[in-house]
């Protein structure tokens, strides 16, 4: 099951990402982990990488696709993978084609969670998080007994700057633009799968399996 997921922030991909790794025995590949893992592993890419990370810089293509080309390669990859963070352009998702032939892969599908985007402000924005202990409410989802106070403590409730309306609305804006491109390659290609994320949790992951399981496990 060599699968990649996609969606924006807040439409639960973390969530799937783990139910799917769980379901299907493949480990969960997120450029952040990867990352990590070749810069603690003091590999020569993983290296490069931090030279770059360390100047605040954005880690260039080659190195990115280089890290993922080596994590793909290890025999934990043999029986699948799940993607997440990975292709982030059409010039990643090439180079994905391209390493996955050379090691006689192919990929089975690119699971996308959609959410609409006022649905996704709704989710992104509604976060309140508690000054003293740290609980985190939501003001729709799971809301405080009684409002701006604590359930635990009775500590102030506050929203992270992050979470904010502007804020939030640009990084979806940004999210989208980069990721439109990538859709419609993928559903060029016949991997594209869309999956409603706007159900129940436990439904959007009926959906996927349902998509999932004509695969064998
Ligand atoms: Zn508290």
């Amino acid at each position: 099951m060599k699968l990649i997921l996609m969606g924006l922030p807040g439409a639960g991909k973390g969530t799937q990402a783990e139910r799917i790794v769980e379901e299907f025995h493949i480990p969960h590949i997120s450029t952040g982990d990867m990352f990590r893992a070749a810069i603690k592993e003091g590999t020569e890419l993983g290296l490069k990488a931090k030279s770059f990370m360390d100047q605040g810089q954005l880690v260039p293509d080659e190195v990115t696709i280089g890290i993922v080309r080596e994590r793909l390669g290890k025999d934990d990859c043999k029986k699948g993978f799940l993607l997440d963070g990975f292709p982030r352009t059409v010039a990643q998702a090439e180079a994905l084609e391209q390493m996955l032939s050379d090691l006689q892969r192919t990929l089975d599908y690119v699971i996308h969670i959609h959410v609409d985007q006022s649905l996704l402000m709704e989710r992104l924005t509604g976060r309140r998080i508690c000054k003293e202990c740290g609980a985190t409410y939501h003001l729709v989802f799971n809301p405080p007994t009684q409002e701006g106070i604590c359930d635990k403590c009775g500590g102030e409730l506050y929203q992270r700057h992050d979470d904010n309306a502007e804020t939030v609305g640009n990084r979806l804006e940004v999210n989208t633009k980069q990721m439109e491109p990538l859709l419609n390659f993928y559903d060029q290609k016949g991997y594209l799968r869309t999956i409603n994320g706007e159900q129940d949790i436990h439904d959007v992951f009926a959906d996927i399996n349902q998509v999932l399981g004509g695969l064998s496990k």
